[in-house]
């Protein structure tokens, strides 16, 4: 078994949704510059994805829109699809850009499943919000259920998909809604108060697959310590009955507390804390298999490049020191293309991560996030959700 997979290529710097939009490739570039920096890629051979075909993008999108995606930059703004809004713009060459994105996640998956690697990661996936038949929240293809289904009709059937950014990781769940096969964990911002509006502890799954989408919606401002709290009274405990083969994980870290886009209050500290939790459960649940991608995340400088860094360097197990210095290579070619950057000495926000675990009757706001998503949940799995040792 050799070393974990990383996928990376300048050509998926192309997903550029142009003008001043947010979803700014830079910051994948800025990413893998520090990541190179700090040594977290030494000799590790970076892996040059093709584009998907139209028969894996079928898995998932119908025809009509694949067929709108390719037209829409001769056509004008006014295609429909969701596509030529402000969120989804149309772009030169969109359809090949976002293929290509498609086409490093099924090599990342391809990788697993061959059973060269037990672990791979590919920065410039997580369009989790693209639909069937539109374009949604900066996603025009999406390039975990696309991998997902691929990976069902190759070797897996049980497959548990977590997604940490900060919005809900709506087109992933309704992509497997009704299939008992995949199971899908979001952690985000409660939807009363951010896009896109779903994802309440309700939304459980249909029919068979009942149990099988889990939504945990948190208040607006939660920090590490609740974020972690929420995530230790409801995910190990359901990937231990879901029993996956595999883990899936989108990495959005627009969850952060200097994130513009959002309005949750994570550290640099507690997404390298999430990351190595995420390796830890893949390790103990999934037969250590990890598909880890990325997802959001609009603070492209002070924060991406850290958080994505330590994702990277915790599945190839080279875990960064928090106290790690920015190395100055990559400082001084921050402070060349934007000489009023403010930027973090270190890899760390300074942030303390430690969390009470669920159960001491603690009063904290997200006590009532987890209570409702185990009331909803925890019996389709045959757990008791009242009791902190399930
Ligand atoms: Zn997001």
């Amino acid at each position: 078994m050799s070393s974990p997979a990383v996928v990376w290529d300048p050509s998926l710097l192309k997903y550029d949704l142009g003008g001043q939009h947010p979803f700014n490739p830079v910051r994948l570039d800025l990413t893998v510059r520090l990541a190179t920096e700090l040594g977290v890629l030494d000799g590790v051979d970076l892996l040059v994805p093709t584009a998907a075909g139209d028969e894996e993008l079928l898995r998932v999108h119908v025809p009509e829109y694949l067929a709108a995606v390719r037209e829409a930059p001769n056509v004008g703004w006014d295609v429909g699809h969701g596509l030529g809004t402000d969120d989804n713009p149309v772009f030169p060459d969109m359809h090949d850009a976002t293929a290509l994105v498609v086409g490093s996640t099924l090599l990342a998956a391809r990788k697993i499943a061959d059973g060269e690697v037990r672990r791979a990661v590919n920065i410039a996936g997580g369009l989790h919000h693209a639909m069937r038949d539109h374009a949604s929240g900066f996603c025009i293809y999406n390039d975990c259920a696309i991998a997902i289904s691929w990976l069902l009709d190759h070797g897996f059937d049980r497959i548990a998909y977590v997604d940490t950014d900060v919005h809900h990781g709506d087109g992933v769940q309704a992509a497997f809604y009704d299939d008992p096969r995949v199971l899908t964990v979001s952690m985000h911002q409660h939807p009363f108060t951010l896009w896109p509006g779903t994802g309440y502890s309700a939304e459980i799954g249909k029919g068979k697959a009942a149990g099988s989408a889990v939504n945990i919606p948190l208040p607006p401002h939660t920090r590490d310590p609740g974020w972690l709290r929420a995530f230790d009274a409801v995910v190990p405990a359901v990937l231990q009955e879901f029993q996956p083969q595999l883990l899936v994980t989108q990495c959005g870290v627009d969850s952060h507390e200097e994130d513009p886009m959002a309005d949750m209050s994570l550290s640099v500290d507690g997404h390298r804390t999430i990351y190595s939790t995420l390796r830890d459960l893949a390790e103990r649940y999934a037969n250590g298999r990890w598909l880890a991608v990325g997802g959001g995340g609009y603070q492209l400088i002070r924060v991406v490049p850290r958080s994505w860094t330590h994702l990277m360097a915790t599945v190839l197990d080279r875990d960064v020191p928090p106290e790690t210095p920015l190395p100055p290579g990559w400082v001084s070619t921050v402070q060349g293309a934007a000489p009023a950057a403010d930027l973090p000495a270190a890899m760390t926000d300074g942030k303390d991560t430690a969390f009470k675990r669920w159960g001491d009757d603690a009063d904290d706001p997200v006590d009532i996030a987890i209570r409702d998503t185990r009331r909803a949940i925890f019996p389709l799995h045959g757990l008791d959700p009242d009791d902190p040792r399930d």
